[in-house]
């Protein structure tokens, strides 16, 4: 496999005057593009960036994101992108997890913890611009050079660095090339919108698709559904990658009509569940291509594709996340670590050549989540007979209890026909004795004289016992997000604090 750099200088001789990027400021193209790499890299060099150091970034999306990423490749160092609506503690958290020798930051940062140097994005990006021949040495990068490293919330404890090499961002791609399955096709003329941020994997991952492919990426400074519908229309976008609800947003703007997307040829989404009837909507307002991804940062992203043909056949699995691609391994697995099959519901791990070096300095952690070669994505499913992956819309819910799998929906709906009960979540909790047990938050309807014993004995005759809530709750209101959906993490977290 490739590394960034070596598609970016074959983009830099064979498509010098295509524009690369477009950011709110400037356009930059193939030839710059390259240009400013090697500014970059003198200018790391010179503030003591070397191999193997990290270099965050923090502030809205804009070229100088890319120039940091080339740069840190040139230098075999890492980029942390970080996103900048962190609060200063989460901050700090990163700034001294990740050993930062450098802070790229829009704004700047007085008194930053460590040893952190710190540079705005308009001074780093200045002197990208005016860049001598300081002396730099390149690194003699291969697809295993970590280039990479995100940070992301689990559902407990503190966020983990994943690692990420220059494999993780052509893997996908090689499958789908050596198949002839060209599920994510990139043409001529391409324009891509990066409205996901760069310090999601979605986002970063999907610019690097269209910098890897060599057509013009614009870039969105920040997700809001009029600035992406106006970059829509006025650059004339024709390709995108966005979650869910982002897709939402944009169609519930006032006064939006199939018109404003009439370039587009092909959305692809993921990163979350999206409901059927949002699907529908969009594939009808939208009037386009839809492919769905599926897959983890800690899998390099995607792992399972949705592709368009699968959207418009007659009776189309529009609930299904996708198949894996060629090449890419897919299982379910019980508590106990057996392979299901046969719509069997567990974990689902994935074997991916795409997938993360490791966890930043967190070996414990590491060894959990990658086992044997397999990532251990935390989500629950299943797989149909045509080897359709199924999320449970309840991912990385699933409670074990001493063995036994708990879905807490499940649970959930059989409290909820409680006459005295209006709304309820449940979550695992940490158990002594059975590692986790089921804990029961709910919110009893108006003036009713609901107990937790009432509960349990109603329950008891229509759970099996190890679904039974060990612990039950009383409370007022059930965190939920806009879109109506439990924030589970939110109940669970005050329980797990300290753990992970
Ligand atoms: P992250 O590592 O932050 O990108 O989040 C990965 C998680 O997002 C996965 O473990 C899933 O729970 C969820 N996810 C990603 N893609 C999909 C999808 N297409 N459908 C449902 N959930 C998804
Ligand atoms: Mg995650």
């Amino acid at each position: 496999l490739p590394t960034l750099i070596d598609r970016l200088v074959h983009n830099a001789s064979s498509r010098p005057d295509q524009v690369a990027l477009i950011d709110a400021r400037s356009s930059v193209t193939y030839r710059e593009l390259w240009r400013r790499a090697q500014g970059a890299a003198r200018v790391l060099s010179s503030a003591g960036v070397g191999a193997g150091d990290r270099v965050l970034h923090i502030g809205r999306d804009e070229t100088t994101v890319y120039e940091l990423l080339y740069g840190v490749a040139l230098l075999g160092a890492v980029l942390v992108p970080v996103n900048w609506r962190l609060s200063e503690p989460e901050v700090d958290y990163i700034i001294d997890h990740s050993q930062a020798k450098l802070l790229v930051s829009a704004e700047a940062r007085p008194g930053v913890s460590g040893a952190a140097i710190t540079m705005t994005c308009d001074d780093f990006s200045a002197r990208v611009a005016g860049a001598g021949s300081a002396d730099w040495t390149a690194f003699p990068a291969t697809a295993d050079t970590p280039v990479v490293q995100m940070y992301t919330s689990g559902t407990t404890g503190f966020p983990k660095g994943v690692v990420l090499a220059h494999r993780s961002f052509f893997a996908v791609r090689d499958l789908l090339d050596r198949s002839g399955l060209d599920w994510i096709d990139w043409r001529d003329g391409d324009r891509s919108l990066i409205a996901l941020g760069s310090f999601h994997i979605g986002g970063m991952w999907w610019a690097a698709q269209g910098l890897n492919a060599g057509i013009t990426n614009i870039i969105l400074p920040a997700f809001t559904p009029d600035a992406a519908l106006s970059a829509i229309r006025r650059q004339r976008v024709s390709t995108t990658c966005m979650a869910p609800a982002m897709i939402l947003m944009l169609l519930a703007e006032p006064g939006v009509v199939p018109a404003d997307f009439a370039s587009l040829r092909k959305v692809v989404y993921g990163g979350a569940p999206i409901g059927a009837e949002l699907l529908e909507r969009a594939l009808a307002t939208m009037g386009c291509d839809f492919g769905q991804i599926y897959g983890l940062t800690e899998t390099g992203n995607t792992a399972v594709c949705l592709p368009p043909a699968a959207h418009r056949r007659p009776g189309a699995p529009l609930a299904a996340a996708g198949y894996p691609y060629p090449g890419i391994e897919l299982q379910v697995r019980d508590s106990r670590g057996n392979v299901v099959s046969g719509g069997e519901s567990g974990e689902v791990f994935v074997r991916t050549p795409a997938r993360m070096v490791e966890y930043f300095r967190n070996p414990e952690a590491t060894a959990q989540t990658l086992v044997d070669g397999w990532v251990r994505t935390g989500d629950a499913g299943y797989l149909d007979d045509d080897g359709l992956l199924y999320l449970h819309d309840r991912v990385k819910d699933l409670i074990i209890v001493a063995g036994e799998n708990v879905y807490p929906a499940e649970v959930e709906k059989v409290i909820n026909t409680h006459p005295a009960v209006s709304d309820s979540a449940v979550v695992g909790v940490p158990d002594q004795g059975v590692g986790e047990s089921v804990h029961a938050v709910v919110v009893a309807t108006e003036g009713a004289d609901l107990t937790a014993r009432d509960l349990m004995r109603f329950l008891a005759t229509r759970l099996a016992g190890f679904k039974l809530p060990a612990t039950v709750e009383f409370t007022s209101e059930i965190p939920r997000n806009p879109a109506g959906k439990t924030l589970r993490r939110v109940v669970r977290e005050r329980y797990w604090v300290g753990r992970d």
